[in-house]
């Protein structure tokens, strides 16, 4: 049994067990002890004590080490130390409580989970410690040394979001997160970069505070712009230019539907729970009431901020109901997906079905409303109110927001949008926005040149996308050609900040287990050295 607490450098003595507590009597194996300040050997033995050291828990049981620590006279004359205590063995250290395997086993769960977690798991496992201790252990590992770095990945990551950054630091090679910097600016990264001058190359976000502290204290060192940003800051380029166009994509939608079908005014970000009422006829009337009241107001000359001020409302809505007439039923469709089911209540109306049929045959495929809100919104359908229209062509209520428009342009087959309505809408708007085959056709390509290594389609690619005259896109060419060389690199590389994206979510993951409350060098070392997040 003795076998299995074998510490090197110790002699033990036969275990014994009291309150469920393994105690392993010890002492060193040595006849004398070097003194820690002059390195002299000595075998004059001056006293001795008993040192209580935690060890590793046996099946459910605690054990404790108990080590004969003895005491020696130093009997150097040229030294000023005249008693000194033994340090024996390499699994103790001075001063410690615990063996150093405890102590390893102890932070290597600390590392991963928060103090208050990891407390609760030594707990289970016979190592019970306290949450400040737990955060001393992690606080007391030494960060390592890092290797040469040839290949950088540099990134950018919210400490508080909004407040405070931090910057990353991956070995693009090894895949293994180095560094977390305070601030974003560049200033701890030129530190940082003075240290290791053996980098050679850098991927990094687009031209930035990173781009101008490389090429001040590494000149050398190849820029590579990444992919994963150059695509996502093309994406919003695109977003904002279809926010841009989005009233000018609603009229032409509606230009050759049934006059009485208008595009329904978006006023989702008036929620439905700021009303009164429950029932969905109740807050209908509460949206009509707030709409004629903001009508009201107008009239009489207030202004928008001053209305949105006095009826709690925001700015944004209270605009867009000064330039509606009528308020449609918006309170049920922002509940419902009525819209979707479009094609089938028409067609099924045409075939002569009365509503009842029609309105069990869309709940069975999914219609999410009730039958007091099919019938509101189907009330006032042309092919209802006016019996000369035997069919219609499919009717879009509704454009769907430029995010969704945008991100539909990055599908190079539009018939693999799974959503029916949305389809529609999306091939009705390429018939009739030759922008938005243009941006599609960008997006595409770009994508392509990314993913190729030909750099020298980049003129073109940016010279046609110039020509579309879109000014957001403009602006993203612009930003390309201001940091063309990286650019090109990213085409021609194959270095990429993917993993560094993934790093910074692993970051993030470890930031929220703590809570939120980590200090800054306590994420860093998390983040360095956890094995497991
Ligand atoms: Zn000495």
């Amino acid at each position: 049994m003795k076998a299995l607490f074998s510490l090197s450098g110790i002699r033990l003595g036969t275990p014994h067990i009291i309150d469920f507590k393994i105690h392993v009597p010890a002492r060193s194996i040595q006849k004398s002890a070097k003194c820690p300040c002059c390195a002299k050997k000595s075998k004059y033995i001056h006293s001795s004590y008993v040192r209580i050291l935690r060890d590793l828990p046996m099946s459910t049981h605690c054990v404790s080490i108990n080590l004969t620590a003895r005491k020696f006279f130093c009997r150097n004359p040229d030294c000023k130390r005249r008693i000194f205590t033994e340090q024996p063995g390499d699994e103790i250290k001075a001063y410690s409580r615990m063996t150093n395997r405890t102590r390893q086993r102890l932070q290597s769960i600390f590392l991963e989970v928060s103090a208050r977690k990891g407390a609760y798991i030594a707990g289970l496992i016979s190592l019970p410690v306290s949450p400040s201790t737990a955060l001393r252990f992690v606080d007391s590992l030494p960060i390592p040394l890092i290797d040469k770095v040839r290949v950088l990945g540099i990134d950018d990551w919210a400490y508080r979001k909004g407040l405070s950054y931090g910057t990353l630091l991956v070995n693009i090679e090894t895949r293994q997160a180095i560094d977390l910097l305070e601030g974003r600016d560049g200033v701890a990264l030129k530190r940082w970069l003075k240290q290791h001058p053996e980098v050679e190359t850098v991927t990094r976000d687009r031209a930035s505070s990173y781009s101008s502290a490389v090429s001040a204290i590494l000149p050398n060192a190849e820029q590579v712009a990444d992919r994963f940003h150059l695509l996502t800051n093309l994406s919003d380029s695109v977003y904002d230019a279809i926010r841009h166009e989005y009233r000018d994509l609603s009229n032409s939608l509606l230009e050759d539907s049934p006059p009485q079908v208008a595009i329904a005014p978006d006023i989702s970000d008036e929620e439905p729970t700021k009303g009164p009422g429950k029932e969905k006829g109740e807050m209908n009337d509460y949206f009509k009431a707030r709409f004629d009241k903001v009508k009201e107001m107008l009239k009489d000359g207030g202004s928008v901020k001053s209305i949105a001020k006095s009826l709690q409302m925001s700015r944004n809505t209270v605009r867009r109901y000064s330039k509606m007439d009528i308020l449609l039923n918006k309170g049920i469709h922002v509940r419902n997906n009525y819209n979707e089911y479009q094609e089938i209540i028409e067609r099924e109306f045409s075939e002569g079905k009365n509503i009842t049929t029609i309105f069990d045959s869309i709940t069975k495929t999914g219609f999410k409303g009730g039958r007091t809100s099919f019938y509101e919104q189907f009330k006032d359908h042309p092919m209802r109110t006016n019996p000369e229209i035997k069919t219609l062509p499919v009717v879009k209520q509704r454009l769907m927001s430029p995010q969704k428009i945008a991100r539909y342009l990055r599908f190079a087959d539009l018939s693999k949008i799974e959503n029916n309505f949305e389809r529609e809408i999306m091939i009705s708007l390429f018939r009739k926005n030759t922008i938005l085959e243009k941006l599609q056709l960008q997006i595409l390509s770009f994508k392509d040149l990314l993913l190729g290594n030909d750099d020298s389609l980049l003129d073109d690619w940016m010279n046609k996308t110039w020509a579309i005259g879109t000014f957001q896109l403009q602006t993203f060419v612009r930003g390309l050609r201001s940091d063309i060389k990286a650019v090109r690199n990213a085409i021609k590389t194959n270095w990429s900040n993917g993993q560094v994206e993934g790093q910074v979510n692993r970051l993030k993951s470890i930031k929220r287990q703590m809570y939120g409350r980590a200090g800054f060098e306590l994420l860093r070392r998390k983040v360095i050295l956890s094995k497991a997040g």
